[in-house]
């Protein structure tokens, strides 16, 4: 079976549940990346599907790569950035992030091709600390008022950043990653309706993404 390994990531032919055979991709990321993106472990997952010869992807000299070869004639190319989510993925109840981010690997699926990129940016790029802290927040709130149900992350959030966006998340990262993967000028589709979020990844990364 092949597969690539590069100074700064890896990649292998896969077979996903949700996203059928695909191309996976364990980045690494430098420290100027993490400060910048706020993020908070050190390595991307990036799930990446083509018509034929996934693999390819990574080995195609960046300028001659074509866009027709490995994502067919579609015109724009489906793009979903999920942050990862421990606690929702171990069945926290307080998030959606992980039956999202298997809706997104379905739809990804149903459309042929497109990239599946998992941030490390718990907690909003806060962290895990934080987030447990906001969960401190909201138990605590529910338990000492006589509220019928607990404060949402956004509510509890405000009492903890109150002067600030408790979304720290950036995505210059993906500018990065997608340089080096020599997939940074094609035309994206983001999934999903995250009308503030969509715009910092234009911004960040200059994608051309809709
Ligand atoms: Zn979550």
């Amino acid at each position: 079976m092949k597969n690539i390994f590069k100074k700064n990531y890896i990649a292998t032919p896969a077979k996903n549940k949700y996203l059928g055979p695909c191309t996976m991709i364990a980045y690494k990321i430098n420290a100027k990346m993490i400060n910048e993106s706020r993020c908070t472990a050190s390595e991307i997952l990036i799930l990446v599907k083509t018509i034929k010869d996934p693999i390819d992807i990574c080995l195609s000299q960046k300028k001659n790569l074509s866009k027709h070869k490995y994502f067919g004639s579609r015109r724009r190319i489906p793009l979903r950035l999920s942050s990862a989510c421990v606690t929702g993925s171990l069945g926290d109840i307080a998030c959606n992030c992980h039956n999202d981010s298997i809706k997104y690997l379905k739809e990804i699926n149903s459309m042929g091709v497109g990239i599946f990129i998992y941030l490390p940016q718990e907690g909003f790029g806060r962290g895990l600390f934080a987030k447990i802290a906001d969960h401190c927040i909201q138990n605590s709130v529910y338990t000492n008022n006589e509220r019928d149900r607990s404060l949402t992350f956004e509510e509890s959030a405000k009492l903890l950043y109150p002067r600030e966006n408790y979304d720290i998340r950036r995505y210059r990262v993906v500018k990065n990653v997608f340089e080096d993967l020599g997939i940074n000028e094609f035309p994206y589709l983001y999934l999903g309706k995250c009308g503030d979020k969509i715009k910092k990844i234009r911004k960040d990364s200059g994608l051309d993404i809709i």
